[in-house]
């Protein structure tokens, strides 16, 4: 008889746990996955996928003014904001149900419930006890913010931005990370009134200077204000039902909705570490090596909850290192260097590889190569925007360090940019490279 009821119990079934539990299982192994909300986790839920949705939905009304002047006659569209909502739920609804689909042909086993440790070989999912010989934890992250702030109890964060009754007319987004500029394109497309406050000097800290500059400055040109340098001091609501915020600075807005996007936390509260003996690191994070083996020497941890780089992608393959290395008998790290990134900014940012600053920090001398211009169709309608493109060129061996593009269509390109930076291309190996005439991804093989 088994020692144990599974070979892997596996806590949380978003993007690491879920790719973690179906490798496992397809590698033969008996495995349980608890989920206590739905499977699919953050990305699928209220994350990447659905923030993508309102991203497309916003980016109409653009593509209505661009219409108009390539001569179509558009009357002056409207947007149904329930219907929106409708659809993009049945949406989630759908994809959430293949991933539980997914996790039943590989022969994993779903429990629904939250799990907590009881000790390193038992973990409890309501009134229920499991054994496993190893355990794998992959319970993600949530919003944080400043709770001690006054009248924070009536702003939102980005799980309750999904599912609002109405388009709020006016929003105030407070952060400069990823959440806080994609939020604020995605209301201010579909028409709310929006401001962005943000208490550093600019938006997308650790992003390239320029990318931060040439950012805040498109997001203006769509109406979007940015506050920047000052914080809250209390937010209190109106006799109208409004909220009114008030600044460190003397400043005062008075808007529908205010959104908190100051980041996240690693989900670890009442999740029974201790009685496990797992250990955090300074960060309040599972502290993992790099084949993600906790200090315990049965239990690993994925993804958000290690706070390595928390992006779908890498808990992804996070998850599939581990179930190769522990199943597969085939040892395997993922190597976070070079992992792009894309912000779903309007207008989105691509990004591999190091900023100026960082690279001129550790290289010394950087050979810089940057464009900007307006992207042949904004002509057509008059528009101001442009597109930012840089490259960053180590200047003792011609390697390309970074690659970053502020434009349309951003995260489409850095994908295939990445290859060749992964890989170690030269500058000279980049310049070979013939265009495909016309885009504006030309521009990234013709600067010289
Ligand atoms: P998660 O996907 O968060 O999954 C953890 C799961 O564990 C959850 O389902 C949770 O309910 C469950 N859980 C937690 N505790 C327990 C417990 N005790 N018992 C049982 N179940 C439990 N990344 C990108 O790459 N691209 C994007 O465009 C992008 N957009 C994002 C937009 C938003 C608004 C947010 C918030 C995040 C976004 N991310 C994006 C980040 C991405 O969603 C995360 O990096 C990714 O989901 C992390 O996966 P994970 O497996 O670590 O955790
Ligand atoms: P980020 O860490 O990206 O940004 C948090 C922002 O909030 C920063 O600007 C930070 O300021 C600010 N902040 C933090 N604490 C406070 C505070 N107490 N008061 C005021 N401002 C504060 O977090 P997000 O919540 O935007 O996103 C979380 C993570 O999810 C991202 O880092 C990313 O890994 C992932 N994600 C990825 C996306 C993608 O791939 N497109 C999209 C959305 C999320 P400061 O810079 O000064 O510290």
């Amino acid at each position: 008889m088994a020692k144990y009821d599974y070979d892997l119990f596996v806590i949380g079934a978003g993007s690491g746990g879920v790719r973690a539990s179906r490798l496992a299982a397809m590698a033969g192994a008996r495995v349980a996955v608890a989920e206590e909300h739905r499977v699919g986790g953050t990305c699928v839920i209220r994350g990447c996928v659905p923030k993508k949705f309102m991203v497309y939905a916003s980016e109409f009304s653009q593509q209505v003014k661009a219409a108009r002047g390539f001569g179509w006659t558009v009357e002056a569209p409207t947007f149904d904001w329930p219907a929106f909502i409708e659809s993009k739920d049945l949406e989630i609804a759908r994809l959430s149900g293949i991933y539980v689909t997914n996790l039943q042909k590989a022969g994993a086993e779903l429990l629904h419930g939250r799990a907590t440790l009881v000790d390193a070989h038992t973990v409890a999912v309501g009134d229920q006890t499991y054994t496993a010989d190893k355990i794998l934890i992959a319970t993600g992250g949530r919003p944080t913010v400043p709770t001690d702030l006054p009248g924070i109890e009536h702003a939102i964060t980005s799980e309750e931005a999904f599912h609002l009754e109405k388009l709020p007319e006016s929003i105030l987004i407070v952060g400069g990370g990823y959440i806080a500029v994609e939020f604020a394109g995605i209301f201010a497309g579909l028409g709310s009134k929006v401001t962005l406050q943000y208490r550093g000097p600019n938006i997308l800290r650790g992003f390239d200077d320029d990318v931060r500059v040439h950012l805040s400055s498109e997001m203006e040109k769509r109406g979007i204000r940015i506050a920047l340098g000052c914080s809250h001091e209390s937010i209190e609501r109106a006799e109208d039902g409004r909220l009114i915020s008030r600044l460190n600075n003397g400043m005062r807005f008075t808007t529908e909705q205010v959104m908190f996007a100051t980041g996240r936390e690693p989900h670890v509260k009442g999740l029974g570490l201790e009685n496990a003996g797992v250990l955090l690191n300074d960060r309040g994070a599972i502290q993992v090596d790099e084949y993600s083996r906790t200090n315990v020497a049965n239990i690993w941890a994925v993804g958000d909850v290690t706070d390595r780089i928390n992006l779908t992608p890498v808990a992804i393959r996070e998850g599939a290192a581990f179930a190769e290395t522990e199943f597969k008998n085939n040892p395997t790290s993922f190597d976070h260097d070079h992992v792009a990134t894309a912000v779903f900014s309007q207008p989105p940012i691509g990004t591999v590889g190091m900023g100026e600053a960082e690279a001129r920090k550790r290289f010394g001398q950087i050979d810089v190569y940057r464009t900007t211009f307006r992207p042949m169709k904004v002509s057509f309608y008059g528009g101001e925007e442009r597109t930012l493109m840089k490259l960053l060129v180590r200047a003792d061996n011609q390697q390309v360090v970074g690659v970053h593009v502020v434009g349309p269509d951003a995260p489409e390109i850095i994908q295939m940019a990445a290859i060749a930076v992964k890989m170690g291309v030269t500058k000279p190996q980049w310049d070979s490279t013939c265009a495909v005439h016309p885009t504006a991804a030309e521009e990234l093989v013709t600067m010289r």
